[in-house]
């Protein structure tokens, strides 16, 4: 059955793309949900309107009273919250659990930046840094200020956040006073399309503040222009794109790629098998491998331990995965769902043959079957591999499979095994498990360099911690190389990409002035 194709709210009214659309589909049981097209729909008058109307409306308020607006969004998307889980098992296949990860994380990141906003009050720039004599004489100075840049933020975002992609990206920017355009990918645009229906709705934002276009992104880039920003997350290869259109290599649009990751976890050379150490690791890989069926930007791709834990690790690892009951998440039994669509089944599939040329597989969960599913829906039992020679490994280091497949990998030297770590070339984060604070701090400086997060845990923090996998909003999202050298979140550092810096120099009397506009942007 063809369904109806969901509308686009575009340049300040509701407009439906022309065609039949792209479907979307429910991955477990293979039924259409509803369609998407951006086709036909005049995509300058849009971006102008954004940039015009919303931008200024924006621009015209406070951080105050933006801060204000964004609490608002939280109250909206917590009175349709349930309407949104039914919508991410049937579009995602993923069970409320997981379902969480994605719509609360939203709102746990929304309400953080409408509480950090609030704290800069009725200011209206930040001043960045303190004053900086020219002269000898103090009364010629230097004043760093940010200021919200005065376009769009246009953002291109993976099919496994539809909801936390959008708003971790939005609350920065909409903070800033910066006009949101959303591309949602395709496969999962339903949840993100029915939020923004849901906060204009509402009527929470100025017109204009955020639209939504579902479907093909032919001729987005080709819209933005100097003063816009775009924010991508998705694979290397699509950045890959996105970095070399025009608007970047010849406007120089601020562009943040965050794509694909080899993410790491270290056990330390000091851990035994019945150490605290050893357990933590465990947990953590067993979890990070099925939550959200290891369809997490950040999850454990890869898993380095001494080398005479190599079977120990397998072994427990093992007897975790096979608790994970795979299949329907209607089914209240089922612990993880589904892939997003047959295209990840098939792709993960794929990956999975290629690095089977260079590992054993160690763990399978698909003896098991599903529950509540058959072999022609999207579920993927996980998969633990692992191989005794790594250090001559070449795919393990760099195929990443978006699925529930982690790699096991011993080391003989701790020199190797950050040697290892780095042949993923840039990744997201590492998280080093030791009870040694000693080598926990020589580890996170070792591993910094390569990786936007190092995640260490001991002990003392095992009921504390917020997980490998888990993106927070305090705490800086990206990685170099490979990761695209993209910078999200990290608190207020997140403004920076929405604003422009500036050096005022001149007289100290016209820098009061200015001082008394603003909030001292602490960091
Ligand atoms: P993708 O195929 O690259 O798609 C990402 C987005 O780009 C989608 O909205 C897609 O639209 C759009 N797109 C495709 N071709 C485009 C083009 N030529 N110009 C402009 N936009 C284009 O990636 P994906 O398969 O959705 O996501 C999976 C990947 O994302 C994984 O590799 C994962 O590691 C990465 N990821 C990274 C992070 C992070 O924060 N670092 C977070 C989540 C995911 P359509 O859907 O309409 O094709």
């Amino acid at each position: 059955m063809t369904t109806a194709l969901l509308p686009n709210f575009f340049a300040g009214r509701w407009q439906t793309g022309t065609g039949e659309g792209t479907p979307m589909f429910d991955p477990v049981l293979g039924t259409e949900l509803a369609r998407v097209s951006s086709a036909g729909i005049d995509l300058a008058e849009g971006f102008a309107f954004a940039r015009e109307q919303g931008g200024a409306a924006l621009r015209a308020l406070s951080y105050g009273q933006r801060a204000a607006l964004l609490s608002q969004i939280t109250e909206v998307l917590q009175a349709n919250r349930d309407a949104y889980y039914e919508i991410a098992t049937a579009n995602s296949g993923t069970v409320a659990k997981d379902s969480g990860v994605d719509i609360d994380g939203a709102v746990f990141t929304l309400g953080y930046y409408a509480k950090q906003g609030h704290a800069l009050g009725d200011a209206k720039l930040l001043l960045d840094g303190q004053r900086i004599r020219m002269a000898k004489d103090p009364a010629f100075q230097t004043q760093h200020i940010q200021v919200p840049t005065q376009g769009v933020a246009l953002f291109i975002n993976a099919f496994n956040f539809p909801s936390w992609g959008l708003w971790e990206k939005a609350a920065p920017a909409l903070l800033s006073g910066v006009p949101v355009i959303i591309k949602p990918a395709t496969a999962t645009a339903w949840l993100t399309q029915r939020m923004v229906k849901d906060v204009v709705d509402a009527g929470v934002l100025p017109v204009g503040a955020l639209s939504v276009i579902c479907g093909s992104s032919a001729g987005l880039m080709d819209q933005l222009q100097a003063f816009d920003v775009v924010s991508f997350t998705g694979s290397a290869e699509t950045g890959q794109i996105i970095r070399s259109h025009r608007a970047v290599t010849e406007l120089s649009v601020r562009c943040n790629i965050e794509a694909d990751s080899l993410n790491s976890a270290l056990l330390s050379p000091a851990a035994t098998a019945d150490s605290e150490a050893f357990k933590l690791l465990v947990a953590e890989v067993a979890r990070e491998m099925t939550v959200k069926s290891g369809q997490k930007c950040t999850a454990i791709r890869r898993i380095f331990v001494p080398r005479a834990l190599y079977k120990a690790a397998a072994e427990a690892i093992g007897a975790r995965l096979a608790k994970t009951t795979v299949g329907n998440p209607r089914n209240e039994t089922v612990r993880m769902g589904a892939l997003v669509s047959q295209e990840q089944k098939a792709s993960v599939l794929a990956g999975l043959a290629q690095l089977k040329t260079e590992a054993t597989v160690l763990f399978d969960g698909s003896a098991a079957g599903w529950v509540d599913a058959d072999a022609s829906s999207a579920c993927v039992a996980p998969v633990l591999l692992g191989t005794e020679s790594p250090m001559s490994a070449k795919v393990l280091h760099a195929v990443e499979v978006f699925g529930p497949v982690s790699t096991l990998m011993p080391y003989d030297s701790i020199e190797e095994a950050y040697a290892m770590i780095r042949r993923g070339e840039g990744s997201l984060v590492c998280s080093v498990y030791s009870e040694d604070h000693l080598f926990t701090a020589q580890a996170s400086v070792e591993l910094a360099s390569s990786h936007g997060r190092v995640h260490a845990i001991s002990p003392d923090v095992a009921a504390l911690h917020s997980g490998h996998g888990n993106v927070m909003p305090m705490s800086l999202h990206g990685g170099p190389g490979r990761a695209g050298g993209g910078e999200e979140l990290g608190g207020l550092r997140a403004l920076n990409f929405y604003h422009r810096r500036s050096a005022v120099q001149g007289s100290s009397l016209a820098l009061d002035v200015l001082a008394a506009q603003g909030s001292q942007l602490a960091l």
